[in-house]
This record gives structure tokens, C-alpha cells and sequence, in this order.
């Protein structure tokens, strides 16, 4: 393997070109493409965007090798405000983990400026949603394995990706081949093999400002100036606007730097440890002496968070609740929030915990939903868990919750109110729930959730409806006060378990359960998914052991 970095103008900075042709079609993101990184001409042909993300773009392109052969491969262009840490323990983790074990590999990086080039092997996949209802049992029994061995090797090198989700991991479904993407997030445990994810994970206990980090090396081959305030955890934009206690003064580092969403330079930097900043004191606000307690709205449509972004020099947090500084609470007062729709002051004068909150909220861990601090690898077990879930259910996403709380709820609803409560209480966190509710049994919810779409096809005339698009749980929550969950007026609702024809929509039978093998799914195979879904980290399935599970016992591999 051989990693190439053309470092041009180390010292450089990156200019708004003075005439940009900015009007957001493909095409003038690939010339933009061409523009920022100007090498890259040379040897590829760039063929169309594949993929477009919060803090990436991916496109198709053909490399031109010598003796004239042409291979695909897919360029990631990072987002140019991500910290050149991140980006770098991004890359090390390709380096390092990548390549085999259906870990996806780099061949070469590419940078200029702030703007850093990912090329990977390009892996042609299907849409998981598209496929899903389709899939054979066997077919999701050897997708299954090949996630988990992904997994056992990340983990191995002591990396949490903090993304596992079927996007992230690609699936050629002909070949039979797949591939673990996308690092962004990704941390290191204690003792990982990844030297950056080090870098990220002290920074993240010392609170440090990372942009006074001078260099880091990665390698012999990849520098990295870190010269000014970047991502470095990465962290949905809507929580993690203004900015951070700092010895570094916010107006003293402007970056002159492009956006992603337009021209306009960057005023603002991210925040470096994104959830620390949920108290944060406010930017707009000159006045120093009072710690401001704010609580964010919650965003989470992509859309919204990058208005939300560009807008968090003036906007500082208008809805958000204020008040006085924490210490002047005392501590030992009994919360009063439970069956109020307002955070007590007691909850309110509480620290914010600290701890990694990234990921989508559908696959997240009890743990992470409720925030403790010590993550493991078993995160990324639950997230295969949830995708196994949809696999064996034919439902996809199977959560779909826009906060933590309304997701922590739908596992609730799947693996019970007290369960949870219980398991929680392993790892120091309280939760309260007003209403009891019952664990499921397993293969009795795939098999109704499955039964109810596997067997139809609804079409209309201008063309099909997928109902799998539809999550199969969704859990609103009300009164919620932090830390205090309540579910008084919770409404849960199971997709209507039957279709009818009306509304001009035709029902039509596809394949019989039989003829995918779905009619004999084997006990093992909710085994498997209950020690997935352990809501207690500590006694989680690792990935050496679910390989191992007698569910996999005659895969041919
Ligand atoms: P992001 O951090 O923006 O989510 P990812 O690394 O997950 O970026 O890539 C986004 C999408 O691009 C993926 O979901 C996938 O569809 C596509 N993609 C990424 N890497 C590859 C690759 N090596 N081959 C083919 N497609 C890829
Ligand atoms: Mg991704
Ligand atoms: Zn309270």
C-alpha cells in the first residue's frame, strides 16, 4: 500500500476564488473539485458524486494508471473545516485497519490547502433499502458475519467507529463482497493501536484547544499543520455552535476559508468536542462573568443544522433556557422535575456530562443515549444489533427518533421499560419512566413485523410504495426533563399490520416467505440479536464471540 500527499503550499491558505461559480449542480461541484485540488486532474476522471454527507462528498472516478489500465475508485472530499486531527486519525484507521476483513482500504490521500482527498477502492453497492425485502435468510445470515468480521477487526485495533449503520457499510450484493466505511468518528478505546485516535481521545479529557496543537505526524509520510480550530470530534453542527471556553480569541482566527454550503468565510469555528458545549457561555453575549447554562433546541434535520451553523455568531442560542451560573445551586436539593414540562432548577444548575453523543439516533446505544462517559466498542455492537433487527424484521430504519430521549424510548418499547431502567442503572444512570412496558419476545416481533409487508407488494399507478420506509416504531415522547424521562403521554403505535387495497392502491403478493428461506429462521438467530441488543454494555456480545455464536455455525467462509 502506498499513500501519496501532495502537500502544495504548506503554508498556504486556501482563497474564495473572486469570480466562484457557485449554483450547486454536480457538475460545478466536480469543477470545484478540480479547482481545490488541482492534482487530482492528473489522474482522475471524475465521474459523478455517489454519495453526500454532513462532512463529505464522495465521487465515482476512474484513475488513469500506467500501461494504460483504468480502475474505479471513490474520492472522499472532506469537508474543509474538519480538524486536521480528525481528518488524519480518519486516514490512519484506513491505513492501519483497512484493506482487509471487509474493512475498506486507501490508496492514495490527496491534499491542497485545507482540502484533503480520501482515495479508496471503489466498492459498487446496493441501497439497503432497496434490497431489503428481497433478501434471502442466508443472504442476511453471511451479511451478518461479514459486519461482525469487520467489526472483530476494528476492534481489534481498539477503534469505535460510532457509525455503524448500513450506509456505512457497503454491500455488493453479486460479489458478495463488502466493505466498513467512513471513520469520521470514530475514537479509540484506552488502549487502541491507533496513535491519533489518542490524539482525539486525550484531547477530549483534557478539554484542550486543539488548535494549538502544532503538528501532528501520522506516519513518515502525512503532516498535518493544525492551524486553526477545526472539528475534531465530530459532532452534528446544530450542538455544537459557539464557542468553547478558550484562552484563543474566536475573533483572532478567521478563517478565510470556503464552505461547503457557500462562499461566505468561516466566521465560527466548530467546536472542537462538540457535546461539552451544550453549556457553553455565549458568544454573542460580551459578558463575561456569568456562566451561561444554555440548552440547545434540538435539530437534527441536516438541512437545518447547516443554516443553524452559519447562523451561530448572531443567533447565540435565543430559545435556549438561561441561567445562573452552577455553582450557585446547591447540590443536594431533590430534582423536581418529574411530571413538569420544565427542567428543574436543580437539574439545570447540574454539569453537563461529558460525554461522545455522535452516531444517528436509531442505532445508538443505551449508553450513548444516556450519555456515560466510558464508551466502548460495544457501542458498534448495539448498531449491528439494530441493523440485524431490520434484516430479520424487513423494516428499515427500524428506530426513527429525532432526539435521544424519543430513541431511548422506542428501545423501551422493544426491550422493556424496566430492562432498561435496570441496565441503566449499571452504569450509573438514572431514568424514569411513568409507564411500564413490557419487553418483547423477539422472533415474535420480526415475524409480525416481517409477515405484514414480505408477502406484499403495494404498488400505485405512477409507481411502488416502499412501506419498509416507514420506521417500524415511532415512540413521541412528552415532558421530558433531563435526566427524568417520562413517557406519560406516550403514544406507540406498530405500523398497521395489514395493507388494504384502497385509495386505488393494488395489492400484489411477491415472494412466499418459503422461497427465501424466511419460513425456518432458526432459534440461534434471536439469540444472536438479544445478545446484540444487551441494553447492558459491560455483558454485550464482542464481535469475536457473536462470530462464534452457533447461528454461524456451517457458514461457508
Ligand atoms: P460520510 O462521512 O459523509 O458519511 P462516507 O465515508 O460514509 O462519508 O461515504 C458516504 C457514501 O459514499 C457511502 O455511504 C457510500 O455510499 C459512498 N462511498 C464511500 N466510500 C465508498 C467506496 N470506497 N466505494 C463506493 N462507495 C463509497
Ligand atoms: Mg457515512
Ligand atoms: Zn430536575
Amino acid at each position: 500500500l502506498i499513500l501519496l500527499l501532495f502537500v502544495l503550499h504548506t503554508r498556504g491558505r486556501f482563497r474564495v476564488p473572486a469570480s466562484p461559480v457557485i449554483t450547486g449542480g454536480i457538475y460545478t461541484d466536480i469543477e470545484q473539485l478540480y479547482q481545490a485540488v488541482p492534482q487530482l486532474a492528473n489522474v482522475f476522471r471524475i465521474k459523478g458524486k455517489i454519495g453526500e454527507g454532513t462532512f463529505s462528498s464522495v465521487y465515482l472516478a476512474i484513475a488513469q494508471l500506467r500501461g494504460g489500465h483504468e480502475e474505479k475508485v471513490a474520492l472522499k472530499h472532506l469537508i474543509p473545516t474538519s480538524h486536521p486531527v480528525r481528518i488524519a486519525a480518519e486516514l490512519q484507521c484506513l491505513i492501519i485497519a483497512g484493506g482487509q476483513d471487509n474493512v475498506m482500504g486507501v490508496r492514495y490521500c490527496f491534499r491542497k490547502n485545507d482540502h484533503v482527498v480520501i482515495v479508496m477502492p471503489y466498492l459498487e453497492h446496493e441501497s439497503f433499502l432497496d434490497i431489503l425485502n428481497s433478501l434471502s435468510f442466508e443472504e442476511v445470515r453471511d451479511y451478518m458475519f461479514n459486519l461482525l468480521k469487520a467489526l472483530k477487526r476494528i476492534h481489534y485495533f481498539g477503534i469505535v467507529h460510532r457509525d455503524v449503520k448500513p450506509s456505512n457499510f457497503l454491500y455488493n450484493r453479486q460479489m458478495k463482497r463488502y466493505a466498513l466505511v467512513d471513520f469520521g468518528l470514530a475514537q479509540g478505546t484506552p488502549d487502541t493501536k491507533i496513535e491519533l485516535l489518542k490524539v482525539i481521545q486525550s484531547e477530549a479529557q483534557q478539554e484542550s484547544c486543539a488548535w494549538n496543537k502544532p503538528q501532528i505526524t501520522l506516519g513518515s509520510q502525512v503532516s498535518v499543520t493544525a492551524r486553526a480550530p477545526r472539528q475534531l470530534v465530530r459532532q452534528p453542527a446544530a450542538r455544537t455552535a459557539n464557542k468553547r471556553p478558550c484562552s484563543l480569541s474566536q475573533t483572532q482566527i478567521k478563517q478565510g476559508q470556503k464552505r461547503k454550503e457557500g462562499p461566505e468565510s468561516l466566521h465560527v469555528q466548530r467546536s472542537v468536542f462538540g457535546e461539552r458545549n451544550f453549556n457553553v457561555r455565549s458568544s454573542a453575549s460580551q459578558d463575561n462573568s456569568t456562566v451561561k447554562l444554555i440548552k440547545q433546541p434540538r435539530v437534527t434535520d441536516i438541512a437545518a443544522r447547516k443554516i443553524l451553523a452559519k447562523k451561530k455568531t448572531t443567533s447565540a442560542v435565543t430559545n435556549g433556557l438561561v441561567k445562573k451560573a452552577a455553582s450557585s445551586y446547591p447540590t443536594n436539593v431533590t430534582c423536581d422535575c418529574y411530571a413538569k414540562d420544565r427542567v428543574c432548577s436543580v437539574c439545570l444548575s447540574r454539569r453537563q456530562q461529558v460525554a461522545p453523543r455522535a452516531g444517528t439516533p436509531g442505532f445508538r446505544a443505551p449508553e450513548v443515549l444516556t450519555k456515560f462517559p466510558n464508551q466502548t466498542t460495544a457501542i458498534d455492537m448495539w448498531s449491528a444489533g439494530i441493523i440485524f433487527l431490520s434484516l430479520l424484521s424487513g423494516r428499515y430504519p427500524f428506530y426513527k427518533a429525532s432526539d435521544d430521549l424519543t430513541a431511548l424510548a422506542q428501545i423501551m418499547t422493544i426491550r422493556g421499560s424496566r430492562e432498561t431502567i435496570q441496565a441503566a442503572k449499571t452504569f450509573g444512570k438514572s431514568i424514569l419512566c411513568s409507564k411500564d412496558i413490557p419487553a418483547q419476545d423477539l422472533r415474535m416481533l420480526c415475524e409480525r413485523l416481517r409477515g405484514s409487508k414480505t408477502s406484499f407488494d403495494i404498488s400505485t399507478g405512477d409507481g411502488q410504495i416502499n412501506l419498509s420506509q416507514e420506521p417500524a416504531l415511532q415512540a413521541e415522547i412528552f415532558n421530558i426533563s433531563d435526566p427524568a424521562l417520562q413517557t406519560s403521554k406516550k403514544h406507540l403505535q406498530y405500523q398497521k399490520p395489514s395493507c388494504h387495497e384502497r385509495d386505488g392502491l393494488v395489492i400484489r403478493t411477491s415472494e412466499k416467505p418459503a422461497d427465501l428461506g424466511w419460513d425456518k429462521v432458526p432459534d440461534e438467530a434471536y439469540d444472536l440479536l438479544d445478545k446484540l441488543l444487551d441494553l447492558n454494555p459491560a455483558t454485550r456480545i464482542t464481535a469475536k464471540d457473536a462470530l462464534l455464536h452457533p447461528f454461524f455455525k456451517n457458514i461457508k467462509q
